[in-house]
């Protein structure tokens, strides 16, 4: 691979004796790896695990089988897989992630919260935030949003109101130039500087939205130590009630140049590409979340009463949450969240379905993020149909149903919802989703 030559220079220079290791990487291929979704029925085993990491595997997930589009998958460079590891973030907490898409780390963040909580995926840009709500969809997340905003508006509408922040900042990408060569044509010796003013101004909105005795998670995939330890230097110095949490080390991961409680991941060490890892606690006494005077439900009597038909004939479980109605779509939002008028939103919590005239129709992402013991009638395809549903197709079978609403499974997960109709599954599976 063909290296700016300042860039072989700058890690000569820091590397010593260890650069040429270091350089040499760049001629091997860049490591794939997954990550397999708690959230999900597993029923197959998946080989070569990555130790001392939960749920990471080795090895390539194609975009078109049944383990990604069940969302049973979410394939994930193996030092990427840290970041979400080390935030830990828990059942319950209130957790941003500022810089999401297209949402390796907010599905992982998600992994550990076991629908409780609320998780805020934001992503400034439009485009990609689309391509954010996808992913979450597909990973089924019940008790997450997606903005689409730049960090000073969302600081507008959230002040101190996270535990737990991860900023996994727009960077150099020193990181991606094995796995996106194209990477390496943005870089220039003083991209790392600009990079950096960016990630200072993104890291003064995100503390604003951090809670007393918050945590906050800054990472990038880039070696530059301007980006890096220099940040979380100046964050030291700006913010002196933040303290830095040792990250215990595994599989090879380094410690940051002169900040041993900092992770760096250099692929001469660990199977991966690269990555930075700080974790900062806010150290001021942790204050009780402000209380926050929720959003009320607008659904009507009449709504209410279809979905009420709908989830009784349906679902084992009852949804909590915020019901909230936008034109005729359903959305449930978690308890907790202030107003959120004045922020671009993706993704407005659990899509549940669409009122019809007398009636409630199921959403794709409800038929996602729904495990199969929750729903009462499913329809189970075997992979073949499932692939054949994947692509469009309608698929017949000999069963003996009525005509309905089902949930359709392969492999144990769900693939939305669809109507069974006279021996007939009908295809619901979104048009932008389908197998080419
Ligand atoms: N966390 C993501 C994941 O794990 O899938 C990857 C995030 S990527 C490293 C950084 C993101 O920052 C990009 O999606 C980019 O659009 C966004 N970004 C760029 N400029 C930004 C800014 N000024 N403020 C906030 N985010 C920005």
């Amino acid at each position: 691979m063909h290296l700016p030559e300042k860039f072989k220079e700058k890690y000569e220079k820091l590397l010593g004796s260890e650069a040429q290791a270091f350089l040499q990487t760049f001629d091997q291929p860049a490591v794939s790896g997954f990550r397999v979704n708690p959230l999900k029925q597993v029923q197959q085993k998946f080989a070569n695990p990555i130790a001392n990491m939960p749920w990471s595997y080795y090895g390539k997930i194609s975009g078109k089988s049944l383990a990604h589009a069940t969302g049973l998958v979410y394939s994930q460079e193996p030092a990427a897989q840290v970041v979400a590891q080390i935030a830990k973030a828990e059942s319950g907490m209130r957790v941003l992630d500022l810089a999401a898409a297209p949402g390796g780390k907010s599905t992982h963040l998600l992994s550990y919260m076991n629908n409780q909580g609320i998780l805020v995926s934001n992503e400034i840009s439009r485009k990609r935030s689309k391509i954010l709500v996808e992913n979450m969809e597909r990973f089924g997340a019940r008790n997450a949003l997606v903005t689409n905003e730049t960090p000073e508006r969302l600081a507008n509408v959230f002040p101190a109101y996270f535990d737990l922040i991860v900023l996994d900042a727009p960077c150099s990408g020193e990181g991606m130039f094995r796995k996106d060569p194209e990477a390496m044509q943005y870089w220039s010796e003083t991209y790392p500087t600009e990079c950096a003013r960016l990630q200072r101004e993104i890291l003064v909105e995100a503390l604003k939205m951090l809670k007393a005795g918050g945590s906050l998670i800054y990472s990038t995939c880039t070696w530059a130590p301007e980006e890096n330890e220099e940040v979380v230097k100046w964050l030291l110095k700006e913010y002196p009630y933040l303290e830095l949490i040792p990250i215990a080390k595994f599989n090879g991961m380094q410690a940051g140049i002169d900040q041993p409680e900092t992770a760096r991941i250099y692929p001469h060490h660990f199977q991966g590409e690269g990555q930075f890892i700080a974790k900062l606690k806010d150290t001021r006494p942790s204050e009780k979340s402000v209380k926050i005077r929720s959003g009320k439900t607008n659904l009507s009597r009449e709504q209410l009463s279809y979905w009420q038909d709908f989830a009784g004939k349906h679902l084992t479980i009852s949804l909590s949450g915020l019901f909230q109605v936008f034109g005729d779509q359903l959305y449930l939002l978690p308890e907790g969240l202030p107003d959120l008028a004045k922020v671009k939103i993706a993704r407005n919590g659990l899509h549940l379905g669409t009122f019809k005239t007398k009636r409630f129709e199921p959403s794709f992402a409800l038929g996602m993020a729904l495990k199969s013991d929750e729903v009462k009638k499913s329809i189970a395809l075997d992979d073949e149909q499932a692939l054949q549903y994947l692509s469009g197709h309608t698929i017949s079978l000999t069963i003996d149903r009525p005509n309905g609403w089902y949930q359709v499974l392969a492999q144990g997960n769900g693939l939305g919802f669809a109507k069974w109709v006279n021996g007939t599954l009908k295809n619901y599976y979104p048009k932008g989703l389908r197998l080419k």
